[in-house]
């Protein structure tokens, strides 16, 4: 079986599964994971797991990405804020959905992987991904407000500045825990509402309102 029917294939499970809208089912559907990942684990590429992606960091799971994306009921032209870009696959996936006239704002901390990113979104055309290399736990403001922002590593609390940079009105995402992780919508209005989700698993966020990396 080639990438592609293995790609429809799952993309078609966990639209059976996670009753995904169309546009995030027709997003998993089009974006080439395998394109993501290091040369070694291609043939794993559309087995529903997260894969290692180097510097002890993982590409996450399809079904966590496609989740992600329904919480964040993301809509074509928005501008999203991620925090991890890891090799870039999420983010393609958000540029499928949001378009052309969306912008998808991507941070990663190990400069390694953000030049990774980069090259794996350019050969493949998404030039609506801005990647840049930083500490996430202080977002980006040069762009906001973001319409959406999801982070993909679990962090001590909410980001403040984080929720300084989200529009009113706006959603964001975020797994929240060291060793028990639950994953949280956080909806901005008058005032912050804050609802669980469920049990995940993800790497640690690191930085000044990440937990403190034991290496630095
Ligand atoms: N989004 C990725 C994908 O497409 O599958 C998954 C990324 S991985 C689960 C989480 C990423 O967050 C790692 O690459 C890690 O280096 C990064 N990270 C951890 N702390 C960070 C921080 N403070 N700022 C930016 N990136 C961070």
């Amino acid at each position: 079986m080639d990438y592609e029917d293995k790609r429809l294939k799952l993309a078609e499970r966990l639209k059976e599964e996670l009753n995904l809208s169309d546009r995030v089912y027709n997003a998993i559907k089009k974006v080439p994971r395998h394109l993501f990942v290091p040369e070694r684990y291609r043939s794993e590429a559309y087995v529903d797991t997260p894969l290692p992606i180097g510097y002890g960091q993982t590409i996450s799971a399809p079904h966590m990405v496609a989740i992600m994306c329904e919480l964040l009921d993301l809509k074509e032209g928005e501008k999203v804020l991620e925090i991890g870009t890891g090799c870039g696959y999420h983010a393609a996936v958000t540029a499928e959905i949001v378009g052309k006239n969306g912008l998808v704002v991507s941070i990663e901390r190990i400069p390694e992987l953000a030049e990774m990113a980069k090259q794996n979104l350019s050969a493949l055309g998404y030039d609506n991904v801005h990647v840049i290399v930083g500490d996430g736990s202080l977002g980006y403001a040069e762009k906001a407000p973001y319409d959406k922002i999801y982070v993909t590593a679990s962090a001590p609390d909410v980001p403040k500045p984080l929720i300084e940079q989200l529009r009113t009105g706006g959603k964001m995402v975020i797994p929240l825990g060291e060793s028990y992780q639950t994953l949280y919508i956080v909806e901005k209005e008058d005032g912050i509402i804050r609802k669980s989700w469920g049990a995940v698993r993800f790497v640690l966020l690191y930085g000044k309102h990440g937990f403190r990396n034991p290496e630095e």
